[in-house]
C-alpha cells in the first residue's frame, strides 16, 4: 500500500513510523518539517501532571501512550543512534505561595480520581529534593514517574530515519489540494501544481489541516505559545534534576530540565491570533519562573519560540477515517509529544485497516472527528470502522 503523510511534525513522523512498521511504502509531504508546534514543545510526557478536572476521556489515552513512551523512544534513538534526552527524573508541582497551596490539593484531588501515584509535600521537604527552589514554595506534588523528552531531538531522529529508510520518502513542498474521485481521497495535489496518487492519505497538518482544499472542515482552534530555552552558567549546572510546574497567582509555568543542561521555561497560552512573540508573554514566564527558581535570572536566553498548538473543542485529539481514502489525525492540542506513540500508531492502523483493539475502551469514539457533528449516517466514522475492524480481529 502506497500512502501519502500530509505533515512532518511529530504525528506525521511517528504515523510515518508505525506505517512502516506495517510494511506501507511512505511519502511525508511537508515544506517546512518538524518546525511547527513540535519544535515549540517542551517534551513533559506527564500524564498524572496533565490531569485537569473535567478531562476525564483524555486519561486513559495519555496513560497508554506514555506506557508506550518506553519502547517507542528506544526504537526511534536506536534507529537514528541518536540521544533523546529522555528522562524519568519525574515531576514536582509547586505551589508558589499559600494561595496557590489550595489550587495544588484539588488539582491532587483530581490526579487520585484518575489513579495517578502521587504525595502532597512540604515546601521545605520539596526544597530538599530541588535546592534551587524559592524559600518562598509553600508545598508541592511530588510525581515519581513523569518523564521528559527533547521533541526537536526526537523529530530530528524520526526524520532521519525515515529518510534512510528505501520505503519511505520526504518531499519539501506544500500540499494545496486532496484529489477526489466520486468521493474518496486518491491523492494530493502540490501548490506548484505537481499531482501525486496514492491508496491512502493521512493529513497530519497541525493547525493548518483546514487550509488544504477538499480536506474537512475540522473545528480546530489556534492556542499560541511562547516558550523559553535557558541555559544556566557552568558553575550552577544542574540548576534542577526534575521538571518543575508550578502555580504562581494562579498561573501555570513550567521549568523542564534536559540531560544536557538546557532548560525550557513554559508556556504562554493565547488564543489572541498574535502570531509574533509579544514581550509581556516573555516576562511574566520569566518573572512566574523566578518566583519558583530564583537562579533562573542567571541563566543566559537562548531560544525564544512561538507557536500555534492545534487545539480542539474538548481539548482530544481528532482521530479517524473522513472518506475512504482518507484518515486524519490532528487536534493534539497541548499533549501531542505524549501522545505521538498512541496517536501514531492508531492512524497508521486506521490508515491501512488493521485491528485496534489494543485501544482503552471508548478510545476510538472519544478522539473520533465526527464527534462534533449531529449527523452520524457516514459510514466512515470510527464508530463503524470500530466494529469492522473487531469483526475481523
Ligand atoms: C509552547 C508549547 C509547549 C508544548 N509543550 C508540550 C509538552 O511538553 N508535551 C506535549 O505532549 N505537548 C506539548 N505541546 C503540544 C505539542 O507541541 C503539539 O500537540 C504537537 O506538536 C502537535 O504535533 P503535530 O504534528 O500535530 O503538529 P505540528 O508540529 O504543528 O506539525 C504539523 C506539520 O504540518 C505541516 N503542514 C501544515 N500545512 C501543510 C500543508 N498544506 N502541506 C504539507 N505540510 C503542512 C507543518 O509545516 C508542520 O510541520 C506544546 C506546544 C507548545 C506550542
Amino acid at each position: 500500500m502506497n500512502v501519502i503523510v500530509v505533515g512532518a511534525g511529530i504525528i506525521g513522523l511517528s504515523t510515518a513510523r508505525y506505517l512502516r512498521r506495517l510494511g506501507a511504502e511512505v511519502t511525508i509531504i511537508d515544506p517546512a518539517p518538524a518546525l511547527g508546534a513540535s519544535h515549540a514543545a517542551a517534551g513533559m510526557i506527564a500524564p498524572a501532571a496533565e490531569v485537569v478536572w473535567g478531562q476525564t476521556p483524555l486519561y486513559p489515552l495519555m496513560q497508554t501512550s506514555a506506557q508506550m513512551y518506553p519502547e517507542f523512544a528506544a526504537e526511534v534513538a536506536s534507529a537514528a543512534a541518536a540521544d533523546l534526552g529522555f528522562t524519568d527524573a519525574g515531576t514536582l508541582v509547586c505551589a508558589g505561595d499559600r494561595a496557590d497551596l489550595q489550587a495544588l490539593r484539588e488539582l491532587r484531588e483530581a490526579q487520585s480520581l484518575s489513579g495517578s501515584a502521587t504525595e502532597l509535600i512540604t515546601g521545605s521537604a520539596a526544597r530538599r529534593i530541588e535546592p534551587s527552589l524559592s524559600p518562598a514554595v509553600a508545598g508541592a506534588v511530588d510525581i515519581p514517574g513523569d518523564r521528559s523528552i527533547d521533541p526537536r531531538r526526537v523529530s530530528a531522529a524520526l526524520l532521519s530515519a525515515l529518510t534512510a529508510d528505501s520505503g519511505s520518502s520526504l518531499i519539501r513542498h506544500e500540499v494545496a489540494e486532496l484529489l477526489k474521485d466520486g468521493g474518496a481521497t486518491k491523492g494530493v495535489e502540490l501548490s506548484d501544481g505537481r499531482r501525486l496518487a496514492a491508496d491512502q492519505v493521512i493529513l497530519c497538518a497541525g493547525s493548518s489541516a483546514n487550509e488544504i482544499v477538499g480536506a474537512p472542515q475540522l473545528p480546530i482552534r489556534e492556542v499560541w505559545g511562547d516558550v523559553l530555552r535557558l541555559r544556566a552558567p557552568a558553575e550552577a549546572t544542574p540548576l534542577l534534576t526534575r521538571t518543575i510546574r508550578g502555580l504562581v497567582n494562579g498561573r501555570s509555568v513550567y521549568l523542564v530540565p534536559r540531560p544536557d543542561g538546557e532548560i525550557v521555561l513554559g508556556a504562554s497560552s493565547r488564543e489572541d491570533g498574535l502570531s509574533g512573540t509579544p514581550a509581556g508573554a516573555i516576562h511574566r514566564l520569566l518573572a512566574d519562573g523566578q518566583r519558583l527558581v530564583p537562579g533562573i535570572l542567571d541563566a543566559e536566553i537562548t531560544d525564544i519560540t512561538t507557536r500555534a498548538r492545534p487545539g480542539s473543542p474538548d481539548d482530544l485529539p481528532m482521530i479517524g477515517r473522513i472518506d475512504p481514502g482518507c484518515v486524519v489525525s490532528t487536534g493534539y492540542f497541548r499533549h501531542g509529544i505524549l501522545l505521538a506513540p498512541f496517536g501514531g500508531r492508531l492512524g497508521a492502523e486506521l490508515t491501512v485497516g488493521t485491528a485496534t483493539n489494543w485501544l482503552p475502551d471508548g478510545a476510538l469514539e472519544s478522539v473520533s472527528p465526527h464527534r462534533f457533528t449531529t449527523d452520524h449516517s457516514t459510514d466512515h466514522t470510527n464508530h463503524a470502522t470500530a466494529h469492522s475492524m473487531r469483526r475481523i480481529s
